[in-house]
């Protein structure tokens, strides 16, 4: 089973699971730019744009 991992360009973001893994909205700050849902285990990551 492998991890799904998410690219976001902000640091403080919600994750409610999208369709298929629905779940309460939860907040979360990235730390050191991962943050992983405690409920769908989606790994969120920091994309920057160096722009
Ligand atoms: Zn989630």
């Amino acid at each position: 089973m492998s991890q799904q991992v998410v690219y976001i360009n902000k640091e403080r973001f919600y994750c409610d699971g999208g369709d298929e893994l629905g779940h309460p909205r939860v907040y979360y700050t990235m730390v050191n730019g991962e943050a992983v849902c405690g409920y769908c285990n989606i790994k969120y990551v920091l994309e920057k744009d160096d722009e």
